[in-house]
């Protein structure tokens, strides 16, 4: 496998409007740049999620007993820790935050629902699966390209946090360098590199995390494999449950 390209530009898109429900995104960016096969382009989820209706009102979720305990011991509102377990397909952790697995197989805290650059009272939900947004959008662009829907998430063990890929097409989520040699001539037989996660990473940064209105990167130059792997575990009792020392 050849790693990546000697030169790598990166373009930012400026001029998304505020996306609202069923917005042509594909179309919007066809509009403001000039994709080329090969293009690695990354999106917020935050919009493909406006896009996709996954906007809520806080006012329709009716909290049940235990949410209301979550949310008092978390200092949250219920009805946000409630669209959280609604979101969930299994709770990991529930104190001292809420970390979870989605449905689509992300873990994230608080299910990845967002709060900022929506509005009060306003909550905005994941893409219900970003892969599949991946792939519409990938479709309609028309071109040989890659697609990556990002998310700015906490690290474990590290503070600070960063664009993690929730969603992905066009590329393989791993690079395989099993069987490859290092420099002293011995085979790698464990490491797999997570690219769309280091791509999100990479374009989060110059997306910016406030109110900048760029959620659209675009890298040119990369070389990257097409198709296999995935960041999620397959199965729900596949996920390590972490073990706190007592
Ligand atoms: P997340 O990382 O996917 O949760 O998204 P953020 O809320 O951090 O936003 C990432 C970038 O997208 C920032 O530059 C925001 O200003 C921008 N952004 C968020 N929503 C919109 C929108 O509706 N339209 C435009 N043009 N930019 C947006
Ligand atoms: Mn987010
Ligand atoms: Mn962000």
């Amino acid at each position: 496998m050849s790693g990546p390209a000697a030169s790598l530009k990166g373009f930012l898109i400026r001029g998304l409007p505020v996306i609202k429900e069923g917005d042509d995104i594909p179309a919007l960016l066809r509009s403001l740049f000039d994709l080329q096969d090969g293009d690695v382009l990354c999106l917020a989820s935050t919009i493909v999620a406006k896009a996709e209706g996954r906007m809520r009102d806080l006012s329709e979720y009716q909290p049940d007993s235990h949410a209301v305990e979550i949310a008092r011991e978390l200092g949250k509102d219920p009805r946000f820790v409630q669209a959280v377990f609604n979101e969930s397909s299994d709770v990991l952790i529930e104190r001292p935050f809420l970390l979870v697995a989605t449905r689509f197989g992300h873990i994230g805290v608080n299910a990845g629902i967002d709060q900022s650059n929506v509005g009060d009272e306003k909550i905005l939900l994941l893409p219900e699966d970003p892969s599949a947004s991946a792939r519409r959008i990938r479709q309609a662009l028309g071109k040989d390209c890659a697609v990556i829907i990002t998310d700015t998430c906490g690290r474990p063990f590290r503070s600070g946090v960063a664009g993690v890929a929730v969603g992905w097409a066009g590329i393989a989520a791993l690079r395989d360098w099993r069987g490859e040699i290092d420099i002293h001539g011995r085979p790698l037989n464990i490491t797999q590199e997570a690219i769309v996660d280091e791509i999100a990473a990479a374009a989060n940064l110059l997306m910016g995390e406030a109110g900048d209105a760029t959620p659209a990167v675009v890298f040119r130059g990369l070389v990257y494999p097409r198709s296999g792997g995935s960041l999620f575990r397959e199965k729900e009792n596949d996920i390590i449950r972490p073990r706190l020392k007592s």
